[in-house]
């Protein structure tokens, strides 16, 4: 059984995204369903989108940053209410019995985890994400947006925001360490502000310097272009902590050379094309380059706290439906401030 809700969907990778009727699933014993009343715009609902990652199934309702209101509990919910202010990030659900389930880290799970949108749900169905007006989600996989938190400026939390805050507290970001934040888009601007709030000396590192004073109004104490070359030589040896955020393909070598001895660089930066790295550049200096994707739903919660508590939300451009198509070509040209949040009123 279902119901319709008026969203908008990918229909190819060449087309733009068009108005669309997504079917929800009724509500099950332990789902939720959420009036979404904001959805951010995440450079991976472009990559996706555009299957820039590979095939998607098409039509695909992309969007993994969605705040709203619930409007109906299961009979099981014991989490949730009615009238609760919520948010669902990037899964929607998980095995729950592998060792990385049970240790939190929903987002490693051993059979992976099932994707807010373009992944298939235990039902067998595609599932599809927030550019719409409604979603139904287990409640395990729904996270409480805490007062003092708009839903506007709550939304790219759900994405953007544990996405950086994970590798931060994961690599110990706090006072005497030096982070740098590669790239200041939607996930740069919330690294900076995380890191700044977590006490870290933060630099920016962005292709020029058009963003500087946005860059240090958001927390940055440095901030430099990567166009100018004397910027890897002046900045030799710095970091204990390299956030990537790059959507593109980039010079990892050059960028580790900035990484003190023991220094880790963290890609979450996603690029359709492989990044590839001299030895020499990680054997100079004992230096790591990781990876990391999202956070898990615990940890998820607690960086939704911690931004209520230091009063962070993102900074944000609300647009209605008609602009969808015209923010994604805002993102691909660097021109974010710094992410895009769409009204769901306005799909129809
Ligand atoms: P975004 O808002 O477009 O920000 C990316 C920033 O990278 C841009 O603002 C720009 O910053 C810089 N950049 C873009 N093209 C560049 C190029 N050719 N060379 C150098 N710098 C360039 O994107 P986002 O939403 O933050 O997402 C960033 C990436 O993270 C995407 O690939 C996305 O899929 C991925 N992602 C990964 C995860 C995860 O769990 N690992 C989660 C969410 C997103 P400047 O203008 O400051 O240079
Ligand atoms: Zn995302
Ligand atoms: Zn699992």
């Amino acid at each position: 059984m279902s119901f319709q809700v008026p969203a908008y969907a990918a229909f190819s990778a060449h087309e733009p995204l068009a108005p669309y009727t997504v079917e929800r699933r009724d509500v099950g014993p332990r789902d939720v369903r959420i009036d979404i009343k904001f959805a951010g715009i995440c450079h991976s609902d472009i990559h996706t989108a555009r299957s820039e990652w590979g095939e998607t199934p098409y039509p695909v309702v992309v969007g993994h940053e969605i705040a709203g209101i619930v409007a109906e509990v299961g009979p099981e919910v014991t989490k949730y209410a009615v009238g609760d202010r919520v948010g669902v990030g990037c899964m929607v659900d998980s095995c729950r019995e592998c060792e990385n389930c049970k240790a939190g880290d929903e987002q490693y799970c051993r059979k992976g985890n099932t994707g807010t949108y373009a992944s298939t749900d235990a039902d067998g169905r595609i599932t599809h994400g927030g550019y719409a007006r409604a979603i139904v989600v287990t409640e395990d996989f729904v996270l409480r947006i805490p007062e003092g938190l708009e839903l506007d400026v709550a939304a790219p939390l759900l994405c953007a925001g544990i996405t950086t805050y994970s590798p931060l507290r994961h690599w110990n970001a706090g006072p005497g360490k030096q982070v740098a934040v590669v790239g200041l888009g939607g996930l740069g601007h919330m690294a900076v502000k995380l890191a700044h709030a977590m006490g870290a000396e933060v630099t920016v590192l962005s292709q020029s310097l058009k963003k500087q004073e946005d860059g240090l109004r958001l927390g940055a104490d440095h901030y430099h272009a990567t166009a100018d070359a004397d910027t890897f030589t002046r900045l030799h040896s710095s970091f204990d902590l390299i956030i990537n955020t790059v959507s593109a393909k980039l010079d990892v070598g050059a960028f580790l050379g900035l990484l003190k001895v023991d220094g880790t660089m963290v890609n979450v930066g996603a690029p359709d094309e492989s990044l590839s790295v001299n030895a020499f550049a990680l054997i100079n200096g004992r230096r790591s380059w990781a990876g990391s994707n999202i956070g898990g739903i615990a940890e998820t919660q607690e960086m939704l706290d911690f931004c209520a508590e230091h009063r962070l939300g993102a900074e944000i451009e609300v647009i209605g439906a008609e602009q969808i198509n015209e923010a994604y070509e805002r993102v691909l040209a660097s021109d974010v401030r710094y992410r895009f949040v769409i009204d769901t009123s306005t799909l129809g």
